[in-house]
């Protein structure tokens, strides 16, 4: 199934980005907790529930592309480059620890499919091929060594 861009509001207002982030953000963090739910949201890296979770974005960060358009930006934001985990010793580990990252890629694959996983990152190809290079290598290779 090929991935479906999250739509952009038509005629936006660029001060308002900031705002339709934001609510992007909520919107998905509820669906998260909701929908990972049913099996229990588990912090990815202590493996323990997490109740007043953070959300933290595994494949592409937003640091990565705060010099991209505000589409990309938005498209960031999926259930296939997010995962919910505790502060602040969990989401540190997720962000600067290599295993850490690969406790949250096995967690995306259990959750949205390694197909789902690939179909959203051919997109994010298609509209910032730079940025979306050396996470797709990353992932690619991911697979290959634990799924190979
Ligand atoms: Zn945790």
């Amino acid at each position: 199934m090929e991935y479906t861009p999250i739509p952009i509001p038509d005629a936006l207002d660029p001060e308002d980005e900031g705002t339709v982030l934001k609510v992007l953000r909520q919107n998905l963090k509820q669906y998260l907790f909701y929908e990972r739910g049913k099996r229990a949201p588990l912090c990815p890296i202590c493996g323990n529930s997490v109740t007043a979770p953070s959300m933290h974005e595994v494949l592409m960060p937003r640091n990565l592309v705060q010099r991209n358009s505000f589409n990309v930006k938005v498209q960031i934001h999926v259930s296939q480059n997010c995962v919910l985990l505790h502060e602040p010793d969990c989401h540190r580990f997720a962000q600067h620890d290599p295993e850490g990252k690969e406790m949250c890629v096995k967690q995306l694959i259990e959750f949205e499919g390694y197909r789902n996983i690939v179909d959203w990152l051919n997109h994010m190809n298609s509209i910032t091929t730079v940025v979306a290079k050396e996470p797709t290598r990353y992932f690619m290779n991911f697979i290959k060594e634990n799924y190979g």
